[in-house]
């Protein structure tokens, strides 16, 4: 059931286009909502994360300092095994936590919950990318104290983050200490009851391999016993201020701190700047990780915060000369959440470098760390256009799993390559094939992905090297695993699968799985004769990687053509799978809403027998592949399918936005919108405490640019159709195509579009071709008048960022 969960008070956190934060302090609300706070204020850059933690340590709900790609196997235990389930997990490790800092003043620890409070502020500052907090207190003796402290992870440099923590006492002499740590803590099991959180490990996971200490100076290392990965992690310090002070370091396996006491006499100030910095590799031995961890401290020391702090705002600032989206609206918090979502993008991506994107990105375990197909179909649009370096990357990354994923499809009986539904390390980590490994959408799901980045990015060199090889194998997998099926006509049937809609599970011919793998034998036909003819070596080299038979294209091509993708006349909707329109419709008047999400209060045969849907399936496939219906049919799907859906993934909102604004339903289009925008920060699936919901965060940049923009780019060919909701009045943002960049800016009453980089842009607005050069470089048009389609009641919360 859609509804927010928490309400940011606008009181306490107030409107503001560049940065989301607190500037107020209810020591109660703190208290509650410490674990969102932690996700909301979270930051990372894609190879190091740090949930959003208090420096004191307290109050404290899930700590978290996570690498990408850093883990640990374990063992999976299943009641009853069979064959092919995967017998080893994989899940994302806690790294020991360098963020605390505890003060103690007079000997009386600093806690922000139990101190009277005189003034607060914390926030994160999108255009700085750092957490800054600002709180000023009275002791129980009376003394008023100063804190300002700024956080962040650096982007220019990938295995470093600092802190920099500044104390006044402001009217009186004070004994202060600050104990500067650096823990080995693992995560407690979380509660059991909640399939999609991580995995806790009993006993110890990461095993100490040394450490060296040295005054402000502490690095540790770990080995891990089964992926055999060597971690090493450590802090540096330097002190400035007006007083005198001591410094004392302790060091053992598992904890390091260096301990500074200083009298503080009254106006007077200290301010430390802590180092943090992490590595970690599947080669080096642990003295060679602790020597790469002192290198970063060492780099960090010598150019110090100031200098390091002023790249983190250049880096950030090009982030957002390629990537804002501009939206001046009725209520103001819309540019205000529009804005911490694309910088959790960024966050999630911007250095991952050589890894994936996790579900929660570097915010919380829960999912593992592991990647889904989230990052393909819902992340990699937004960076397709915004940072096509990053996204060539992450495909990159799939293409170094094709190994692992070849050996599974021959586990799985195939030929051709199986990529994992989750995984870290390349291999299958799901442990519930229902819902997991029968998702081989996810093959094509990649090969949608890779198509629309060459196709906008015109990077033929990346589809020749690796993408070529992506797509042999993944169509030879849908060539195996569907048949031409005799009853139904001779058409191309792909038996035992789940689609995305994981209510539905193991099923015939799901519509939206066919249709994608359609799509991929197509793709990878043309790609395949296309090289052929234009580069015999190029050829050569395929064939030998891949073994490529010369009647392959032409079986794909046959499969492609002959794809069974049935209709029902009756209903004039694509049925999701042979027998979905045969079950029972879910009663919904009968399930109250605290059964929401349905999957943690019902059995999954129930909902398998049922006409229940979790998230957007044959509605995606409309959004994804649009130029393949018609409005009429996208309407009577959409009719169809949209009650039914309960959105119980946070995948869902923005994908049905988005389609409701093409049919012009323009109502639940906004609404839909919002839902997705708000996924985290109003906690819309009641789970925000464990980590920011990524996937919905790119689709909420989708729903902008595809939906209120009319975005669309089959075949490299970008049209809009821009329809800006009533209660906005502007919406603009970048978008970089084969190295154009365009400036899309939409009004009330026209879009101009204008080349910012580049010769030479041809677009499409509303059917009509624009030229955009170096001599033209701006068009108005008048933006297509918006459809007053009635609407089909939409009984969902009406909540709308205020
Ligand atoms: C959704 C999947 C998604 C996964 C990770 C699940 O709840 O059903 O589609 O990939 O979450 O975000």
């Amino acid at each position: 059931m859609l509804r927010p969960r928490y309400l940011p008070p606008p009181d306490i956190f107030p409107t503001n286009p560049w940065m989301f934060g607190a500037i107020g302090f209810d020591a109660e609300q703190v208290k509650q909502f410490v674990g969102q706070a932690e996700t909301m204020f979270a930051l990372s850059n894609g190879y190091l994360g740090m949930r959003g933690t208090f420096e004191e340590g307290t109050p404290v709900r899930e700590p978290g300092v996570f690498l990408n790609g850093f883990y640990e196997h374990r063992p999976i235990s299943y009641g009853e095994r069979a064959y092919g389930f995967p017998l080893v997990g994989q899940t994302m490790l806690n790294c020991p936590d360098g963020t605390t800092l505890k003060l103690f003043v007079d000997d009386e620890p600093f806690v922000v919950t139990k101190a009277e409070i005189l003034s607060f502020r914390r926030g994160l500052d999108f255009q700085q990318g750092i957490l800054s907090r600002d709180v000023r207190w009275a002791t129980p003796s009376g003394k008023r104290m100063h804190l300002r402290t700024i956080r962040f992870v650096s982007l220019t440099h990938r295995h470093l983050a600092a802190i920099e923590y500044e104390l006044t006492a402001e009217d009186a002499d004070t004994h202060v200490v600050i104990s500067s740590e650096l823990a080995n803590r693992q995560p407690l099991p979380v509660d059991g009851r909640d399939p999609r959180l991580a995995e806790g490990f009993v006993g110890r996971v990461l095993h100490p391999a040394g450490r060296q200490c040295d005054g402000p100076r502490a690095i540790m290392s770990y080995r891990t016993q089964s992926s055999k990965l060597v971690l090493g992690c450590g802090m540096d310090h330097r002190v400035e201020g007006d007083c005198a002070f001591t410094a004392e370091s302790t060091c053992d396996d598992d904890f390091a701190a260096v301990v500074f006491k200083a009298v503080m006499e009254r106006g007077k100030s200290i301010r430390i700047h802590k180092y943090l910095s992490y590595h970690y590799s599947d080669n080096a031995d642990a003295e060679q990780i602790r020597r790469q961890t002192g290198w970063t401290l060492g780099r960090a020391i010598e150019q110090g915060f100031r200098h390091i702090l002023d790249q983190q705002r250049s880096d950030i600032s090009r982030f957002w000369s390629r990537a804002d989206v501009t939206i001046e609206a009725q209520r103001p918090r819309t540019q205000q959440v529009i804005r911490w979502n694309l910088f959790q993008l960024l966050q999630a991506s911007e250095r991952a470098e050589g890894h994936g994107i996790g579900a929660r990105g570097l915010t919380g375990r829960t999912y593992e760390g592991h990647y889904f197909w989230d990052t393909e179909i819902y992340v990699l649009p937004f960076l397709i256009y915004t940072r096509p370096q990053v996204a060539r990357s992450l495909l990159k990354h799939r293409y170094d799993m094709l190994d692992k994923a070849r050996a599974r499809a021959r586990e799985l009986g195939y030929r051709g390559a199986t990529f994992p539904w989750r995984t870290i390390n390349g291999e299958e980590a799901s442990a519930y094939y229902a819902a997991g490994t029968a998702q081989y959408h996810i093959n094509a799901d990649i090969a949608y992905a890779l198509r629309k980045y060459v196709e906008v990015s015109g990077d033929q060199e990346f589809l020749r090297r690796y993408g070529a090889e992506i797509l042999v194998e993944t169509a030879r997998l849908w060539y195996d695993l569907g048949f031409f099926s005799e009853r139904k006509g001779g058409r191309f049937c792909i038996n035992g699968v789940t689609g995305p809609d994981e209510y539905s599970a193991v099923v015939n011919n799901n519509y939206f799985t066919n249709l994608m793998a359609r799509e991929n034998l197509r793709y990878a036909v043309r790609t395949v004769r296309a090289i052929e003819r234009t580069d015999s070596e190029g050829f050569r080299d395929l064939v030998s990687r891949t073994g490529l038979a010369g009647d392959e294209p032409a079986a794909w091509e046959n499969a492609a053509e002959r794809m069974y993708l049935p209709y029902d006349e009756r209903l004039g909707v694509h049925p999701q799978d042979d027998d979905f329109l045969d079950l029972e419709r879910w009663d919904f008047a009968a399930t109250p809403e605290e059964h929401y999400p349905l999957l943690l209060h019902y059995h999954p045969l129930n909902l398998y027998r049922s006409q229940v849907i979790k998230q957007a399936d044959t509605v995606l496939a409309m959004f994804l592949l649009s130029d393949q219906f018609t409005s009429e049919s996208k309407k009577h799907n959409f009719d169809y399918y949209d009650p039914l859906t309960t959105h119980d993934s946070s995948l869902s909102v923005c994908v049905q936005s988005i389609v409701a604004n093409e049919i012009g339903y323009r109502r639940k289009a906004m609404r839909y919108f919002n839902f997705a925008a708000v996924m985290d920060l109003s906690d819309v699936g009641g789970n925000m405490m464990h980590g920011a919901h990524i996937a919905s965060i790119g689709g909420t940049w989708m729903a902008l640019v595809y939906g209120f923009a009319g975005m669309r780019d089959h075949g490299g060919c970008i049209s809009f159709r821009p329809r800006l909701p009533d209660e906005w009045s502007r919406l603009a943002f970048p978008l970089m195509i084969k190295g154009q960049g365009l400036k899309v800016d939409i009004d009330r009453a026209a879009t101009t579009y204008r080349l910012t980089e580049g010769e030479q842009l041809t677009i499409h607005h509303d059917g009509e071709e624009i030229t955009l050069s170096t001599a033209t470089p701006d068009a108005t048009r008048p933006n297509p008048p918006a459809s007053a389609e009635p609407e089909s009641d939409f009984a969902a919360c009406g909540f709308e960022p205020s």
